[in-house]
């Protein structure tokens, strides 16, 4: 007896309906999903076909093999084919309201036999109990096909153990060929997918979810059916076979249960536990029941949602039924003429155990989800392992990722949302600078475009009244006017050349220059008043830079009378330089009153300024920022007008790049 094809993919992830919630995962006995990119994947060669990932699946993204079409394809021929229905069905089909109905739907569908396979459990069962009167224990159950495939797996020392018996489903196929004959082509039909591998016995598998879509498929109701009975021979005890315990029963094996030789363990975590034991010597007389699902009932190739207790009730409904003396007579009859059938099996172990990654693998892996120590480990179960070791190990097999980490993740999460806030923050600082410095430059056209035009008119007044002057005797009367009429144009011809500069329009006269002597010769050119202290501080006397030496006189004078302007009772101003490895900075900082916040926005603007009338022009930043913005520089400002939020002041910091270069591009 072969396999079909052990590496045939049984179960499948919907990848558009996997919501990433790790369920399989923690589910699966085998470790036969991997989690890629988020999204859960089967492992074809690993998974034993249990179908507990299609069974705890809430959002139906696992679904399995489908083998309607060939069954379809199968029954289109001219070949005997019989279908050998579990004996679970009775739980499966409870709306029909007895089994010659339900024959009779199948046989609707094309089927030339229909045979219980409770037949071949009554054949197995009593092999079973040869075997264990014999032995009485150290053998685990092999009916089940995924218990078998998970012991060869991964537990292939255990394998010599499996009990040397076909399943109730093989048992049936041989009988049904010894009677119809070897070309009789077998279709099994049940609540288990693993059987899909089981065999090459049987041609086909469907489950019983796969017959209802063809019943309705076909239109084929109970109503619509000629009823029939079962092809013979029939099941006896068997039949009880799909509930836990059921193989027990079939055996009478019950005396020995309350002895305790008889184990009788099923669902994910009842199984393992008990080969676990079973492989540590604890249980090494004993004879051990295992079922991967809690009774076949249960299998996920039932419908979903059925309830446990309500579907065996259905069951030893059924077998009550069935049980008649009249009916034992003739199944004892069957027993005895098929008692010659070969039903022993070898099993060969297939070891698919992976060997325990390195420490330091498995601990650098820890330490990239923020796990240093054991108080790190919160064994929280959310990524589908039960240990944040277990986790870190299916990491380093390649079968998880760090993200499934849900306590890192939120971590994580934390951390990217605070930087987002800080490069949002930046984001619109940015933003506002740069709305700022675009209006800056729309004024600086418009004033580019004034400051030329009047230039010319006041530059020939300046020098006709300058001439008249000249011409003028002292004593005439016209003079102090036209006095006035030069000294107004020269305060005109300075406006225009502060517009300018804003403007940008000036040239550069670039040259070395030390900032220190810049900064020293600045404070020469500025009446600075006896209750200002001014303080100039560098740790590098001979910082320099590539400057127009006028215009940052100009820009520094500026500066320092404001600075000048905002002590009206006196106070401190320090000069600073800086410099890094591109840039010069100078600082000038004063103790006065400040910059309403209201106003920072608009201090480079042209013609904006607080002072009274005849006593600011609201030019002196804006030439600034011009002849900052020449030399390819910035210019900020830090200030502080509330007394009651720390001590008041303004410091304007000017950053200017050191080199010609960049300075001429
Ligand atoms: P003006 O000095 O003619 O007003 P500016 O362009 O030099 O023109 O300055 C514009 C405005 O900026 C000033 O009116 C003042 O309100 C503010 N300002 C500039 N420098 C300082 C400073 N150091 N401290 C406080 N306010 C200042």
């Amino acid at each position: 007896m072969a396999l079909r094809n052990e590496n045939r993919q049984l179960v499948y992830t919907v990848k558009e309906l996997c919501r990433m919630c790790y369920t399989c995962v923690r589910e699966c006995p085998a470790k036969a999903i991997r989690i890629f990119n988020g999204q859960a994947e089967v492992i074809a060669e690993r998974c034993i076909g249990c179908g507990n990932c299609i069974k705890v699946c809430s959002q139906d993204a696992k679904v399995f093999l489908q083998s309607r079409q060939e069954v379809r394809a199968l029954l289109s021929t001219n070949s005997k084919v019989a279908a050998i229905i579990a004996p679970s069905f009775p739980a499966e089909f409870s709306e029909v309201k007895n089994h010659q109905v339900f024959v009779g739907m199948i046989k609707a569908l094309g089927f030339d036999f229909v045979f219980e396979v409770g037949f071949g459990a009554d054949l197995v069962a009593l092999e079973y109990k040869k075997l264990l009167d014999n032995a009485k224990g150290g053998y685990i159950s092999s009916d089940c096909p995924a218990i078998v495939s998970f012991i060869n797996y991964y537990h292939p020392t255990l394998t010599e153990n499996l009990a040397p018996i076909v399943s109730p489903m093989i048992s049936m196929s041989r009988v049904v060929k010894a009677k119809l004959g070897d070309d009789t082509k077998i279709v099994f039909i049940g609540p288990c997918i693993a059987k899909k591998e089981e065999s090459d016995e049987i041609d086909f598998a469907l489950t019983f979810r796969e017959l209802r879509t063809m019943l309705e498929h076909d239109e084929i109701t109970a109503d619509s059916v000629a009823p029939a009975e079962f092809d013979p021979p029939t099941a006896g005890k068997g039949a009880i076979f799909p509930i836990s315990r059921g193989l027990t029963q079939t055996m009478n094996l019950c005396d020995d249960m309350l002895e305790g030789n008889v184990i009788v363990a099923e669902g994910r975590k009842g199984f393992q536990d008990a080969i676990k034991e079973f492989e540590e010597g604890h249980l090494k007389n004993h004879y051990l029941e295992l079922l991967c699902c809690e009774g076949c009932i249960m299998g996920p190739g039932m419908s979903p949602d059925g309830k446990r207790f309500e579907r065996r009730t259905y069951i030893t409904s059924y077998v009550q039924k069935k049980v008649s003396p009249q009916q034992i007579t003739q199944w004892d009859n069957d027993l005895k003429e098929y008692s010659n059938i070969n039903l022993s099996r070898k099993f060969g172990a297939n070891d698919k155990r992976m060997a325990l990654p390195s420490n330091d693998d498995i601990n650098r892996v820890l330490a990239s989800m923020g796990k240093f120590t054991f108080r790190d480990h919160l064994n929280c179960g959310a990524c589908g392992y039960e240990t944040c070791m277990e986790h870190a190990v299916a990491i380093v097999e390649g079968l998880a990722e760090v993200e499934m980490c849900l306590p890192y993740t939120i971590e994580e999460l934390h951390d990217t949302i605070k930087d987002l806030a800080v490069t949002n923050e930046k984001l619109a600082q940015v933003q506002q600078a740069l709305k700022h410095s675009e209006k800056l430059a729309h004024m600086g056209q418009l004033s580019a475009g004034i400051a030329h035009e009047l230039n010319n008119p006041l530059g020939i007044i300046l020098m006709y009244s300058n001439i008249l002057l000249d011409e003028m005797e002292e004593q005439n009367p016209l003079k102090s006017d036209l006095q006035l009429i030069s000294h107004q144009a020269s305060r005109c011809k300075k406006i225009v050349s502060g517009l300018l500069n804003f403007a940008r329009k000036n040239q550069i006269k670039a040259e070395a220059v030390e900032l220190k002597k810049l900064v020293d010769d600045s404070l020469l050119s500025v009446i600075v008043p006896d209750n200002i202290k001014t303080e100039v501080v560098f740790t590098n006397p001979k910082i320099k830079a590539i400057l127009d030496y006028e215009m940052m006189i100009q820009l520094l004078s500026n500066l320092l009378k404001n600075a000048v302007e905002a002590m009206p009772t006196g106070g401190n101003i320090v000069l600073e330089l800086k410099e890094t490895d591109n840039d010069v900075i100078i600082l000038v900082k004063d103790s006065g009153v400040g910059i309403a916040d209201e106003n920072k926005d608009k201090l480079f603007t042209p013609f904006f300024t607080t002072k009274g009338i005849g006593q600011g022009t609201g030019l002196g930043l804006a030439t600034i920022y011009g002849i900052v913005k020449m030399h390819k520089g910035k210019i900020e400002v830090e200030s502080n007008s509330i007394p009651s939020s720390g001590p008041t002041g303004t410091t304007f910091i000017i950053t200017i790049p050191k080199e010609m270069d960049k300075i001429l591009n």
